[in-house]
């Protein structure tokens, strides 16, 4: 496959015209070109935290699901994801990961949100299956495909649950809490460096307590955010881009069973979700996730911060790839690489998605 005259994004060397060829599953070749590209090409994105899409809702997809989800997602430009759960009984749990044990080449493994978090705090997650991570045999969840584990490090059992996910290589987040600074300073020093879905059902910052979300925004930690204009607002992004960077930002969508379908009910973790205008809502209006497409994201990050084609690809992909340590093989446009990348047009609307070197979605 060869693209001829794109402005090529790569997260570490940066943007310059060319032409990028593929042999197989890689990228064979990229050769510098003197043009004026009309398309960019750039990596695939990574959305590591998405509960459903389109009706297919990781509490209940088996191979055939996850099958068409890892196709929906060709068409958002996505070529790795993470299916997450929300706080369910273990042994729901358990059948989750049961099920997942052969999945698409796109999906990475699982990432599980909850049950270990604060009730104070549980947003849209079901009050019924929050537990403390002492009140169980962690191994029988913290095992493959695990990529990550969101949990409130003031719930007992904490420093265990970081000791099993640090034997089991996954990657533990901080989420759904109520901690304190300290609380937040400790889980740093022992090593934690991720925030999921920043600000949303974390302690805001006051200026005597700075909570978990001055803590995300003084301490070095790699942030999620659900950049939909609806979770946070256009400026909160920019705001939190000018303080960390492009390095410590990942696009997620968080996405619930109404993405990419209309408004109406839904369920999720077993409770109604009432979708109007794309803002999903329990009945007692707390956000339930939301119906953002990973493309419209990008585009909204973009827009919100003006930020570079450079830093968009680190938000989009790279910083995620890092955490799932697969930047040696996938998320720049070098030879050697897998051909997972997107084509482009300057306005960030999406014409081709390779995957493996495969077209796998064109508009
Ligand atoms: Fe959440």
């Amino acid at each position: 496959m060869v693209f001829n005259e794109v402005l090529i994004v790569d997260p570490v060397i940066g943007c310059a015209p060319g032409r990028v060829e593929t042999h197989n599953h890689l990228i064979s070749a990229v050769i510098p070109q003197e043009c004026k590209p009309e398309y960019l090409l750039m990596p695939g994105f990574v959305d590591l935290h998405t509960h459903a899409q389109k009706g297919i809702d990781t509490m209940f997809a088996g191979q055939e699901e996850y099958t068409r989800w890892a196709q929906n997602n060709f068409e958002q430009g996505v070529t790795t994801f993470l299916p997450t759960t929300v706080s369910a009984s273990i042994k729901n749990l358990k059948n989750v990961l049961r099920k997942a044990d052969r999945l698409p080449l796109s999906i990475d493994g699982i990432h599980l949100e909850g049950p270990f978090i604060n009730p104070a705090k549980k947003g849209a997650q079901n009050a019924e299956f929050i537990i403390s991570a002492k009140d169980c045999d962690l191994s029988e969840i913290i095992k493959e495909p695990v990529r990550i584990v969101t949990a409130a490090p003031e719930v007992e059992g904490f420093d265990t649950l970081h000791e099993e996910c640090q034997k089991k290589d996954a990657v533990l987040s901080i989420g759904h809490t109520a901690a304190t600074y300290e609380t937040m300073k400790r889980a740093y020093e022992m090593g934690v460096r991720r925030i999921t879905h920043f600000p949303n059902a974390l302690s805001p910052l006051l200026h005597r307590e700075i909570g978990a979300t001055g803590a995300g925004l003084y301490l070095d930690f790699d942030l999620e955010m659900i950049v939909d204009g609806i979770h946070s607002s256009p400026e909160f992004v920019d705001l939190v881009y000018r303080v960390k960077g492009s390095d410590r930002i990942l696009l997620i969508t968080d996405s619930m069973a109404a993405a990419g379908l209309e408004d109406g009910e839904y369920t999720l973790g077993g409770l109604a979700v009432f979708v109007k205008g794309g803002k999903a809502v329990l009945k007692d209006g707390t956000l339930a996730g939301s119906t953002l497409l990973f493309i419209e994201g990008v585009r909204n990050f973009y827009r919100f911060t003006r930020c570079s084609y450079g830093d968009l690809v680190k938000v989009s992909s790279w910083n995620a790839l890092k955490q799932l340590k697969l930047e040696a093989t996938v998320g720049r446009i070098h030879p050697g690489y897998l051909a997972n990348f997107v084509l482009l047009d300057k306005s960030l609307n999406l014409k081709k998605t390779v995957f493996q070197g495969e077209l796998v979605f064109s508009a």
